[in-house]
């Protein structure tokens, strides 16, 4: 029997409650609590266009 392919599965991934892009870095994304501890998680172009910077 042949091995498996090795699939890399990052960490985690998180999709962007706006634009539903998926990032498994995230880098400059950020993530809200909302009043029912659901966590909103919103990329770099969505955070700024909702919060501002
Ligand atoms: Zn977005």
């Amino acid at each position: 029997m042949e091995p498996k392919p090795q699939v890399e599965t990052p960490p985690f991934a998180v999709t962007c409650l706006e634009c539903g892009t998926v990032d498994y870095e995230s880098k400059g994304w950020k993530a809200y609590l909302s009043e029912e501890r659901t966590l909103l998680v919103y990329c770099t172009e969505c955070a700024e266009r909702e919060f501002g910077d």
